[in-house]
């Protein structure tokens, strides 16, 4: 769109609701090219009038594209009715933009996810037939064996009789039941139905009992994110995805 209303700009940013929008407007707080604003209606051309508000300038941007690492308790969603949902951790500033995660992790996963306003790149990341990588750190009872790994390989057959593609397993540290040690993996997997990583583990006879997704295509947990924490991408993960 090549022009857009001022206050529909400046709303989505977060400045102000309409009738704040355009109380500030009478207020003579708001000026387009050094010319202050008399109607918050009017149109601007977003990409390049200089806009400012307070004698500040508005950074002008339609998408927001955010890392997150998910803790536990709270879920993939926007709205719910018991718990908390991903969307209520994020600082204000963000939302205007009306973000959503793009993909679910269960409510007792924790690690990386990528909430966004961006439906389009969403959509892609999400495709079916895109075959996007996730890669999981797992923590599985109790031995986790060159067998498995194999079995993984081949592809398993999930409770519904779903068949998944391969997926690559690399054991970390194998557990022992005895001593109460769980097994350490990572599993790569190119697709996401429901509770996939649990359902694989479940279709050889064992039991996922720590999930953290570590990275989702050509993006990686930033290990400094610390657990409910969000930030920003990069420029060049921004353009990893495109
Ligand atoms: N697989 C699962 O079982 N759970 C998740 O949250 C993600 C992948």
């Amino acid at each position: 769109k090549q022009t857009q209303r001022l206050d529909k700009i400046l709303a989505h940013v977060g400045v102000g609701s309409r009738s704040e929008l355009k109380r500030l407007a009478k207020e003579g707080a708001i000026y387009v090219n050094g010319v202050k604003v008399k109607d918050s209606g009017m149109q601007v051309k977003p990409e390049s009038d200089i806009i400012t508000v307070h004698g500040e300038i508005v950074k002008y941007r339609e998408f927001v594209y955010l890392m997150m690492n998910k803790p536990q308790g709270v879920v993939s969603a926007t709205e719910d009715n018991r718990d908390r949902t991903v969307v209520d951790l994020l600082d204000a500033e963000y939302v205007p933009f009306e973000v959503f995660p793009v993909g679910r992790l269960d409510k007792d996963t924790e690690g990386f996810l990528l909430l966004t306003n961006d439906g389009k790149l969403a959509h892609n990341l999400l495709s079916p037939r895109k075959h996007v990588p996730k890669t999981y750190f797992a923590k599985v009872e109790w031995e986790v064996n060159e067998a498995d790994r194999e079995a993984f390989a081949q592809g398993v057959t999930l409770d519904d009789g779903y068949e998944t593609l391969p997926g690559i397993l690399n054991i970390l540290a194998t557990g022992n039941a005895s001593l109460g040690v769980p097994s350490e993996i990572e599993l790569t997997i190119m697709e996401g139905k429901f509770h996939q990583v649990k359902r694989m583990f479940q279709a050889i006879g064992k039991q996922v009992v720590y999930l953290k997704r570590i990275s989702m295509g050509p993006l990686a947990l930033d290990p400094t994110l610390a657990l409910g924490q969000v930030r920003e991408l990069s420029e060049e993960e921004l353009q990893a995805l495109q």
